[in-house]
């Protein structure tokens, strides 16, 4: 079994995989914090347990033990796949750890530092309680390392490029690498060729040319491009002069309005989760109804703006938390896109909901499909491959 581990800045998340099954799901939740919790799935049972976790290290212990617990021991794991946000310019695909590839990772820890060292903490702790296991890291950064100069740079001075590093990397790279190889097998296309919309908490569109990633929302970081359950995507970066100038925030104070108090939370002053607003607007909360229009729009601008960079298009791909199981964003963010060869039935829109399939008219130019995605289970499949990869080459 793969087991795929997931560490935040104070939590770690664990999925054991047998083949393509979920065996056993942990999180690790307030690590270094007052009061640690393990919540603890297997099969359709949900156990909660106060833990200790003052760190990584004592997080992976309890893993370890769980692992003991359920299995009799942790013979039962093959490989451990880690996921890594940032692999910068260092990291085009999954690779095997070794000393080198954790130098890389700290390098890269200068563009997402909570995230990296965070990971790194994971990486070592495993080496720790699985001392002989291989381990892969998995980059969300690493499918968009296709993009052209001209879509990752920022009209900025070139040397802080050069010399920091500073363009577009882009996120969510194994799932938009997922859904749009699944698009391309449904369509019995060689290459893909659409736009991948992943809508969950964090939200990011890909446009796809023959399954290659040419251009994506996200930035240096996830803040920016749609909006999104807390975060704000786009804005004028003029908006934080005036916050440190007018207000006298901090920086820190900033970037945490920027990513923990706006989007949907933000503009509807109530809820991150797109479940409450749709429920609140179709209630009359005009709040609400609003929060919903500037989602829907952004997102409707960056499919428009990304059919414009492709030329022409297979597909537009739903993926992710609302784009999987949300009819009803679907379609008020294809509203009226037929003249761009976009026609949804609204029959098998609803239908679909979590469900893959094809959402558009039969005779609809661009077809329109939702695509579930699963990054721990995509984690599990590309570690096997480089561990397989790796055999075949020793
Ligand atoms: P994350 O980015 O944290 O992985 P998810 O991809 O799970 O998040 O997406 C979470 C979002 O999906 C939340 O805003 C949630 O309300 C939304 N969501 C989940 N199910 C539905 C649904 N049936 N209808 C509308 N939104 C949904």
């Amino acid at each position: 079994m793969i087991l795929v581990i997931n560490c935040g800045s104070s939590s770690l998340k664990f999925s054991l995989f047998e083949e393509e099954e979920l065996r056993l799901g942990g999180l690790i939740e307030c690590i270094g914090e007052q009061a640690p919790k393990l919540v603890l799935s297997h099969g359709d049972e949900e156990e909660r347990r106060s833990v200790v976790a003052g760190d990584h290290g004592e997080a992976m212990q309890r893993v370890y033990e769980v692992l003991v617990e359920v299995y009799g021991g942790v013979g039962v794991v093959e490989a451990i796949g880690h996921r890594i946000v940032h692999g910068g310019e260092r990291f085009f695909e999954a690779s095997l750890v070794t000393a080198e590839v954790e130098q890389g990772i700290e390098e890269c820890a200068a563009l997402a530092p909570l995230h990296n060292m965070a990971h790194l903490s994971g990486i070592r702790a495993a080496r720790t309680y699985f001392a002989d296991l291989p381990q892969v890291v998995v980059f969300d950064t690493a499918f968009h390392q296709t993009i052209p100069e001209r879509a990752y740079l920022y009209a900025l001075p070139y040397k802080l490029y050069e010399e920091e590093g500073i363009r577009r990397y882009g996120f969510h790279g194994t799932s938009h690498k997922y859904v749009s190889q699944r698009a391309a097998e449904l369509l019995q296309l060689e290459h893909f060729t659409g736009i991948t919309c992943h809508l969950g908490n964090g939200s990011s569109l890909a446009a796809i040319s023959q399954g290659r990633s040419v251009d994506t929302t996200m930035g240096l970081t996830p803040l920016e491009g749609v909006a999104m359950g807390t975060r704000s995507g786009d804005v004028d970066p003029a908006v934080v002069f005036h916050l440190v100038r007018r207000h006298g925030m901090t920086v820190d104070e900033v970037e945490q309005l920027l990513n923990q108090q706006s989007g949907l939370l933000g503009l509807s002053g109530r809820s991150k989760d797109m479940r409450s607003i749709e429920q609140a607007a179709i209630e009359g909360d005009k709040r609400a109804q609003l929060a919903l229009e500037v989602f829907t729009y952004r997102v409707r601008k960056y499919i428009g703006a990304f059919l414009a960079v492709l030329g022409r298009i297979d597909a537009v791909v739903f993926t992710g938390g609302i784009g999987e199981n949300s009819p009803a964003a679907r379609r008020r963010i294809l509203q009226d896109m037929e003249g761009l060869g976009l026609q949804l039935d609204s029959a098998r829109n609803h239908t679909h909901a979590g469900v893959e399939g094809e959402i558009s008219t039969l005779g609809s130019p661009v077809k329109i499909l939702v695509v579930p995605t699963n990054e721990e289970l995509v984690i599990a499949r590309e570690t096997r491959e480089v561990i397989q990869a790796s055999g075949e080459r020793s």
